[in-house]
């Protein structure tokens, strides 16, 4: 807050004693007008002397009432504004420097609900804003954490490379640890690339009409050599002629990372099945698997980023897909529900608008 000065202090008081004299003099001027014509009617004879007197004396009484208006009023107005506007103005330099945890208590006395408005305001703006600090500082341990397994296992494979007399075999074993281990940091920068442009809505759906069904299947078949080495069945019932105005590439990543997902969770002998049906408006693809499945907790967070569920799979995932999937869902307005019981499957069940 800004400090008083010597020079503020002569300038109120300079003020002050201007308004107090011009008050006084205006008002005295109206009494003897007043006076004067009350002696004129009632043929009253006023000496000069009863005269200056009363004027003086009318002076004296104004400057005096007004001073004490005057001074009630710096006395309501220090509590009623000034003494709010420094609690605010300490609560928002508290925020500015960074302190979200600042909340302003309600202001009890009446003729402050302006004021309580702006302190609700800023409350508000403080929650927010700490969420979003949170959020930030989660989301960069997050990355920094997903970030160090990969490394730590690089370093460890680079070490065992280090060794002279290494056999073929293990070269190549090690070697592939960190392909593997790179190429998931990769996957980890790109999703979190992806995840960015789509929350800073950097990426404009580019719509254009395509077969639903044919787009299904194609990313579905991406997936063979994974479903034919975990001996996993796959089940499809999907429509025909389903034509859809949406962005190709964005819904590509939908249903990659559903079926991926898919196929991860669930073991050798297991079914996938992809069902597309159609109504005029809508489009529902369900992408179920007899997986392990999930508890009802587990379900409840599966969008948020860097969620996941099952850590023993951590390795082959980081938490990302379902969040860029739940993303893109909602920029293209869509839905997205999940059921999943745990030992039996899961189901995702995607509905979008066809037009
Ligand atoms: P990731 O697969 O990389 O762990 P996702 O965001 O794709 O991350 O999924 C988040 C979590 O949701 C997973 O860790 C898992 O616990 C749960 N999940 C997603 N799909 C399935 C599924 N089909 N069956 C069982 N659990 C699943």
């Amino acid at each position: 807050m800004k400090k008083l000065t010597l020079k503020d202090v002569l300038g109120s008081v300079n003020s002050f004693l201007l308004f107090f004299l011009t008050v006084g003099f205006i008002v005295s001027c109206c009494m003897m007008l007043f006076v004067s014509i009350l002696a004129d009617t009632m043929e009253l004879t006023l000496t000069t002397d009863n005269i200056a007197t009363a004027a003086k004396v009318t002076f004296g009484n104004v400057v005096l009432i007004t001073f004490l208006f005057k001074f009630a009023d710096y006395i309501r107005r220090k509590i009623m504004v000034e003494r709010p506007t420094k609690i605010i103005t300490e609560a928002t330099e508290k925020i500015m420097s960074g302190d979200f945890s600042v909340r302003i208590p309600p202001m009890q006395n009446s003729g402050m609900e302006g004021f309580n408005q702006i302190a609700m305001a800023i409350n508000q703006m403080a929650e927010e804003l700490g969420s979003v600090e949170t959020l930030r500082t989660d989301f960069i341990a997050n990355v920094s954490h997903e970030m160090k397994t990969p490394l730590a296992v690089m370093q460890n494979y680079g070490t065992l490379l280090q060794a002279p007399d290494l056999s073929d075999e293990k070269r190549i074993e090690y070697a592939k640890g960190v392909t593997d281990s790179s190429r998931r940091m990769a996957d980890m920068m790109t999703n979190i690339l992806k995840l960015n442009r789509l929350e800073n809505q950097q990426i404009y759906p580019q719509v254009s009409e395509f077969d639903l069904g044919e787009q299904l299947c194609e990313c579905l078949l991406q997936y063979e050599n994974v479903w034919e080495k975990a001996a996993i069945d796959i089940e499809t019932d999907i429509a025909e002629d389903v034509k859809v105005k949406a962005d190709a590439e964005l819904l590509g990543h939908v249903w990659n990372n559903l079926f991926s997902n898919a196929f991860k969770f669930t073991p050798s002998g297991g079914t996938v099945t992809v069902s597309l049906s159609a109504t005029e408006h809508h489009a529902v693809v369900k992408v179920r698997d007899t997986g392990c499945g999930m508890t009802p907790q587990v379900g409840a967070h599966i969008f948020e980023k860097f969620y996941q569920g099952d850590t023993s799979h951590s390795v082959q995932g980081n938490g990302l897909g379902l969040a860029l999937v739940k993303r893109v869902i909602d920029i293209m307005q869509g839905e997205i529900g999940v059921e999943s019981a745990v030992g039996v499957g899961t189901t995702f069940t995607v509905k979008i608008r066809r037009t």
